[in-house]
């Protein structure tokens, strides 16, 4: 079961092939009165190492042309089914080929071809999931990730699922916290999520609902909420969307090696220049992202500062990112940017000592400190869509602020 969660969520919506069926299922079989009492042989079974979708079908009877036709219906890419994969077989008694095959096509759906006469016959059957809000506290002791691995919670919430949570919670509040250099030892988060249990028994996190973040000083919280239009932002307690014309880092968030000062050693030129910008250390190879929408001005080598794409926003804004190992696709003068498109891969082009991203935040041509400037107020909910609001608000905080017991964690299966 563990491994299904898992396998859905490393492969998020890209293929039906992610998904593993867990649990073991009686099927009938109409129209196939078998001469004898015996009920049909139901078998899991699973797609080993190296191991072809024919040589699996194969074991149950399902050969070519047969295995053709039965692989289109199921609309299966046999490419891209990993190892583990799992399909149900339906033998009627003593019969060595299965006359049904069951597939898992997403976590919503059951496939099954049932064999009639020479061809295959889809059935699908929808798999219903409770879904439930569950409640997240942790402390910082080095990072977000630590604090969400150390969060005292029903084990059912594995290591990998924690940390993609602290990459949500990091999502949510990518306009308000930098989370590579603002979080501090100390700091709390807590975090509602969604958690969802299906008819089977498989478990898999959802969405998350609500979070808190207390950080120095600063206190922020996010509310999910739906527009009439279909669009889902998180919004403050007043009801103003956390989104920003820039992002507070334009990077996923990893540790730095060094924040903003207007006068540092320079540990290549070996002189006391002023740095003007702040340094993310990441893997070579990060995405560099938009800060914000604008217009590329240069995207091109510039001297020290390596492979150097420069933005232009509105209001007199621009922003640098610096020892780039490459250009972003179609990152070209002139380009159009949105918010997080990816312009360039974090590298050590030009005087780096280390692979990293220099960058710059400047207010007509004056270096800013990006985590201090103010990057403006957020845009309000409508006046009529307050009242709704405030409802979810209300119901989120009470379960946000609710007692944390470990045991009002989802049972373990
Ligand atoms: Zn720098």
């Amino acid at each position: 079961m563990r491994r299904w969660v898992l396998g859905g969520l490393a492969t998020g919506g890209l293929a039906i092939a992610g998904y593993l069926l867990v649990t073991a299922r009686r099927f009938e079989i109409p129209g196939r009165p078998s001469a004898t009492a015996l009920p049909p042989m139901v078998m899991t079974d699973t797609l080993r190492r190296g191991e072809s979708l024919g040589e699996l079908f194969g074991r149950h009877g399902i050969v070519a042309p047969d295995l053709y036709g039965l692989v289109t219906s199921l609309g299966l890419d046999p490419t891209r089914l990993p190892e583990g994969w799992v399909a149900q077989f339906s033998h009627p008694a003593d019969h060595p080929v299965a006359s049904r095959v069951t597939v898992r096509t997403t976590p919503e759906e059951e496939l099954s071809a049932v064999r009639v006469r020479n061809a295959w016959q889809l059935e699908r059957a929808p798999i219903r999931w409770n879904t439930r809000a569950i409640r997240v506290e942790g402390s910082v002791s080095t990072s977000v990730h630590d604090a969400m691995l150390a969060a005292p919670l029903d084990e059912a919430l594995g290591p990998d699922q924690r940390i993609r949570l602290a990459w949500d919670v990091a999502d949510v509040f990518a306009w308000q916290v930098d989370f590579s250099r603002e979080i501090q030892p100390g700091d709390r988060i807590v975090v509602l999520l969604e958690w969802l249990e299906s008819e089977r028994g498989e478990t898999r996190v959802g969405k998350v609902l609500a979070a808190t973040l207390e950080v120095g000083r600063r206190d922020y919280a996010g509310f999910r909420f739906a527009l009439p239009d279909g669009r889902v932002q998180y919004f403050d307690a007043a009801g103003v969307s956390l989104r920003r014309a820039f992002l507070k880092a334009p990077v996923e968030f990893r540790r730095i090696s060094s924040g903003f000062t207007n006068r540092r050693f320079h540990p290549i030129l070996r002189v006391n220049r002023p740095h003007q910008g702040v340094d993310y250390a990441a893997a070579a190879g990060t995405p560099v992202l938009a800060a914000g929408d604008g217009f590329v001005v240069t995207a091109n080598w510039s001297g020290n500062y390596g492979r150097l794409v420069e933005l232009r926003h509105r209001n007199g804004i621009t922003t640098r990112y610096a020892h780039l190992s490459g250009f972003g696709p179609g990152i070209r003068p002139q380009a159009r940017v949105l918010q997080g498109d990816v312009i360039g891969y974090v590298g050590s082009s030009g005087l780096a000592t280390a692979v990293h991203l220099h960058y710059e935040f400047r207010v007509n041509g004056a270096a800013r400190n990006p985590s201090t400037v103010d990057l403006g107020d957020g845009t309000p909910l409508p006046a009529e869509l307050l009242p709704r609001f405030a409802e979810e608000r209300e119901r989120f905080r009470a379960l946000l602020e609710a007692e944390p017991v470990s045991s009002a964690g989802p049972s373990a299966p």
